[in-house]
């Protein structure tokens, strides 16, 4: 039978006593409304652990209040079937009031990788990620924590936060699951109409599109993101939020391709915000 906690000392006991045995544990932090992007996570971690610790909160601390906190989905029966299913032995499942009580006043900030992307659109939501990955990782003191590489930007943030604060985790990068026809599988595509389904395939369809320009020897970043833009553009549910082309570990505007390229779109169909992204290596 899987575990499940609400306390974060509670949580802590059940790590320690595996620790005592000498057992490894593997971490995937989730905001639940599990899928099979979380499902490749979490059996990626049970594969290289002794032990899997899943965490299902939605962290408010990573919204903005014009955001979808309030609506975001939940369905915590349906995880914990998944994570059963998956191999997991342990879900941390805090309320807000467990992870912030009141007189919270201690956060963890970046500079650096936060600046573009999605840190431009949702200017707090590093630091709210940032915090509460801090929190985790010290409650649940994992060997190794899994992160999809579908949120491309926050695995570079979360690896430069390991790497500057001296935190003793192995950040393990995970690739994008997508549905058959190519959107990137995630809990807001639930958001989505029967219409704007349809209209999200252009998300990946740009990917795509996108993937294939730079491996067909596109040297050029603008006519890149020109090529992308317009093809958005002619879907007309599709609002762009950003397209932009970055270097993948420090998330810095790049004007060549060169290096680790991480090209990167955020989307509105309808109200609903989407991303995606592709790794290019030059
Ligand atoms: P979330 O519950 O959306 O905060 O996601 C929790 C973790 O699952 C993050 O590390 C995400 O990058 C990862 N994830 C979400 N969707 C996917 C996907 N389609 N493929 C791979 N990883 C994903």
């Amino acid at each position: 039978m899987i575990k499940i906690t609400t306390a974060a000392e509670e949580t802590r006991e059940v790590i320690t006593e595996w620790k005592r045995q000498g057992l490894s544990v593997g971490f995937v932090p989730t905001m639940g409304f599990l899928h099979e992007g979380h499902k490749s996570l979490i059996d990626k971690a049970a594969k290289d652990n002794d032990r899997v610790a899943v965490s299902v909160f939605v962290n408010p601390m990573q919204f903005s209040p014009n955001e979808d906190l309030d609506k975001y989905p939940r369905d915590f029966a349906a995880d914990t079937k998944l994570c059963e299913e998956s191999g997991a032995d342990l879900i941390f499942h805090p309320t807000p009031e467990e992870l912030y009580p009141d007189g919270f006043c201690s956060f963890v900030d970046m500079t650096g990788p936060t600046a573009e992307l999605c840190g431009k659109s949702r200017p707090i939501h590093f630091r709210g990620v940032c915090t509460v990955v801090n929190k985790l990782f010290n409650i649940i003191q994992p060997d190794r924590a899994y992160f999809g590489q579908k949120d491309a930007q926050q695995l570079a943030v979360i690896r430069r936060m390991v790497k500057d604060l001296n935190m003793p985790v192995e950040v393990i990068g995970c690739p994008i699951i997508r549905e058959a026809d190519g959107l990137a599988k995630s809990s807001r595509n639930k958001y989505l109409s029967e219409d704007e389904r349809k209209a999200a395939l252009i998300l990946s369809k740009t990917i795509f599109m996108g993937e294939k320009m730079l491996k067909n020897g596109e040297k050029s970043i603008s006519a890149l993101l020109e090529a992308m833009r317009k093809n958005i553009e002619a879907e007309p549910l599709a609002k762009i939020d950003y397209v932009d082309a970055v270097d993948a570990d420090s998330i810095r505007k790049i004007d060549a391709v060169q290096g680790r390229v991480l090209v990167a779109i955020a989307v509105y169909i309808g109200k609903t915000r989407l991303i995606d992204n592709f790794i290019f290596e030059a």
